[in-house]
């Protein structure tokens, strides 16, 4: 029997699950790697330890397609055909570009110290997205942390990041985050968010082609009613208090001119601030590999192939959209990879569902995009003294001359005077800021491994092929 090509999947979110799926289902042996313990993504993130040993039940959203997911990994994981790497931390995937082939490099366990290398026929990266952190004073404060980091504590540890917590910021996370925290015990002070009902109803009749995502929008809406938490729309953090710890935040909003409304401003106490201002594609491992970028995700055709061969790419990584669009995406990419594997051209007519999908759920992304945008004026109204890199130190003034006085005109030759983006995380937290601060356009960093890697692990990489 002839041996099963390989795929390596990069992310065992929804649109890497789909795709391992819909590849093993079609002849494709599947190795799927990801830096979490279990499979699911971000969305069908689970506790770590068993819930009985917690005393707060976990939040359980969409489980019909977590389960469904996760029965069918297992299923293919017993017959061998899908081999799941957990908590491995994919830094880079290089492509011989004589054989084609590729070498997927990832670190073992939570040292991330002990390097592993799977060989593979072709690549899905499904990598997701991160958080967008914008600055403001106080925001380094202990207490304050990303709405994706409160979820992720929550959900992940069953721990709620404070007793009294304000929800801040834009984009559609913010509800399903607060809904959460309140249906944990977790008092939330407030829901800010800085999009407005009108940007809402510009969009409404993009937004109308999904009832069903409306719907959800609506539940969360309910959920939060009824633990007594009302929106308060059209407002934003402006400041983070307190001595060692966050004790208060004060929201205002923000007129047609970015200057802060007179009147709007309250103080809220507090001792977690969850604020989030939408997501972004995590493209490091594409771009590593050469992969064209559209807009701040990689670039896929209508098989979701990136534009370097035997690599596609599905879900978030590709744009911000939703679970449901990273399943249709990565349904379509596993089809057109066993296709591609087994020497044939792909049949569009067999994933068409998926395809009308991804049609409408992207659509229906952009839309929310716009509605959702941070607010124009935020970086405006930053004082100098507030730190815009954490890892470096490097103040919000200290940007601001780089590209005035100093004359800076893109992002890197800030990162040069200033150090702003060469710490520990390399720029993912502090990008958008130095982007807005600077008026420079925000460019995903091209970095050629996606984490730090002990020098002992590259030092005991095999010597290239010569090509
Ligand atoms: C913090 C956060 C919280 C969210 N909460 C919600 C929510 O409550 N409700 C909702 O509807 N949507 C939520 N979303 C959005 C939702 O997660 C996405 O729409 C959906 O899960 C996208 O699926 P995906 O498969 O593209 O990516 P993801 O689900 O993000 O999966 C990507 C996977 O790739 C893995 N990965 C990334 N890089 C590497 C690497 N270098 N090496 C190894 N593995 C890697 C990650 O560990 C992850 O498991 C959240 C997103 C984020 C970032």
């Amino acid at each position: 029997m002839a041996e099963r090509p390989h795929l390596v999947v990069v992310g065992a979110g929804p649109a890497g699950l789909a795709g391992a799926l819909a590849a093993v289902a079609r002849g494709v042996r599947v190795t799927l790697v990801d830096a979490a313990e279990q499979a699911g993504g971000q969305i069908h993130r689970r506790p770590a330890v068993a819930p009985a040993a917690r005393s707060r039940p976990a939040p359980r959203p969409r489980a019909g397609t977590r389960e469904r997911l996760r029965d069918a990994l297992d299923r293919h994981r017993a017959t061998g055909h899908i081999a799941h790497l957990t908590d491995h931390h994919v830094w880079c995937v290089e492509r011989s570009p004589a054989s084609g082939e590729f070498a997927v490099h990832a670190l073992r366990g939570p040292a991330q110290e002990e390097g592993v290398t799977v060989r593979a026929d072709a690549v899905l990266l499904a990598t997701g997205g991160y958080e967008r952190v914008l600055p403001f004073p106080g925001w380094t404060l202990p207490g304050v942390v990303t709405a994706g980091g409160a979820q992720a504590m929550l959900k992940g540890q069953l721990v709620p990041p404070g007793r009294t917590v304000v929800v801040a910021g834009t984009g559609p996370l913010l509800l399903p985050v607060a809904a959460g925290l309140a249906e944990a015990g977790v008092r939330v002070a407030a829901l800010v968010e800085s999009a407005g009902p009108r940007a809402l109803l510009r969009r409404a009749p993009a937004l109308a082609w999904q009832p069903g995502k409306l719907a959800e929008g609506a539940g969360y809406a309910a959920r939060l009613l009824r633990h007594g938490v009302r929106p308060l729309v059209r407002h934003t953090v402006v400041e983070a208090h307190g001595a060692d710890r966050l004790e208060a935040v004060t929201v205002a909003a923000p007129g047609r001119d970015g200057r802060l409304v007179p009147g709007t401003t309250r103080r809220i106490p507090c001792d977690a601030l969850a604020v989030g201002h939408g997501l972004l594609p995590h493209t490091d491992l594409a771009e590593a590999l050469g992969c064209a970028l559209s807009g701040t995700g990689v670039r896929v055709d209508t098989e979701q192939r990136t534009d370097v061969p035997g690599v596609w790419a599905a879900g978030e990584a590709t744009g911000i959209g939703g679970a449901d669009l990273a399943l249709a995406e990565g349904h379509v990419a596993g089809r057109s990879i066993a296709a591609r594997l087994h020497g044939t051209a792909p049949d569009p007519h067999a994933w068409a569902a998926a395809a009308r999908a991804r049609t409408r759920l992207r659509a229906f992304a952009a839309a929310l995009d716009a509605v959702y945008a941070p607010p124009v004026d935020w970086a405006d109204r930053l004082p100098d003294d507030t730190t815009v890199c954490r890892c470096e130190e490097v103040s919000a003034g200290q940007v601001r001359e780089a590209a005035g006085d100093l004359g800076a005109g893109d992002a890197r030759t800030v990162k040069l005077l200033t150090r702003a983006g060469m710490g520990w995380c390399q720029g993912r937290m502090c990008g958008p800021a130095v982007a807005g601060l600077t008026g420079c356009p925000f460019t995903p960093g091209r970095r050629p491994f996606a984490r730090p890697v002990p020098l002992g692990v590259l030092a005991a990489l095999p010597e290239p092929q010569p090509d």
